[in-house]
């Protein structure tokens, strides 16, 4: 009896330590699965691999602002460097990690016409859920989709392309394009893309990192026929699955 108990155990311990290595090959993270950590099902300020910025020397916008460690280490290095260069301009993180809850908060904001969409005046008069789907997707990832869920991608300073036009929104644009890839950061929605989502001159990536979930996205999405992504619906999800890959993979080249 003794022995079958302590049988049991053994074997319940060798099945938790390979679940273990199969994880920790992908992520870095033991205990959360990796299709749950892609699509952003954990909390990243419990997580001892992440760092909330307002404890490092990078400039946030707001508290509560989490990154992968190496991703926060790149960073800080690069905007050290940035600083070096233009010490009068500021570049600081206006958006970090987010996780699915709240990529959720913003899609279905969107969806249901409390929270305004580029180019669009009244989305609850739109006919059609594609339509309002790929309206809405210009610049906002369906939840369990986002770059941001990964703890790899940031946005600085301003949302929109014009800011980078000129001042110092164009000084920073242009010293980030020539220079960031020094640090492993890329620009993944450029301009002259055949789809995906739209020009974001604010969005940047960490790639030695991210390039790694977008390969664990796509495993899974190709293992699972997309069902990964539905196990929590949300308000105007039934694209998902359909519209999913096309905008997870339509990223500048340089970042893949
Ligand atoms: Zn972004």
């Amino acid at each position: 009896m003794h022995f079958i108990t302590g049988l049991k155990i053994v074997l319940v311990l060798q099945i938790s330590f390979f679940a273990f290595i199969a994880f920790s090959a992908e992520t870095g993270i033991y205990e959360i699965p990796v299709s749950d950590y892609v699509t952003g099902r954990f909390n990243p300020e419990k997580h001892p691999l992440f760092v909330n910025l307002s404890n490092t020397d990078i400039p946030v916008a707001r508290k509560n602002l989490y990154l992968r460690k190496e991703a926060a280490l790149a960073l800080s290095k690069m905007l050290q460097d940035f600083r070096k260069e233009y010490p009068k301009i500021k570049i600081y993180v206006v958006s970090a990690t987010r996780n699915f809850y709240s990529q959720k908060n913003i899609w279905e904001e969107k969806w249901n016409g409390k929270r305004t969409i580029a180019g669009i005046e009244n989305i609850k008069a739109m006919k059609g859920d594609m339509g309002k789907a790929k309206a809405i997707l210009q610049f906002s990832s369906m939840p369990g989709t986002s770059r941001h869920h990964w703890g790899t991608d940031i946005d600085i300073n301003s949302l929109t392309n014009e800011y980078y036009e000129k001042g110092d929104g164009l000084i920073i644009y242009s010293w980030l394009s020539k220079n960031a890839q020094r640090y492993g950061y890329c620009q993944p929605y450029t301009s002259g893309r055949t789809g995906g989502y739209s020009e974001e001159k604010w969005h940047w990536s960490y790639i030695p990192l991210a390039k790694n979930f977008l390969n664990d996205w796509n495993k899974i999405y190709k293992e699972t026929e997309g069902s990964f992504l539905e196990a929590i619906p949300f308000d105007g999800s039934v694209y998902i699955k359909e519209l999913a890959p096309l905008y997870v993979n339509n990223i500048n080249p340089e970042c893949q």
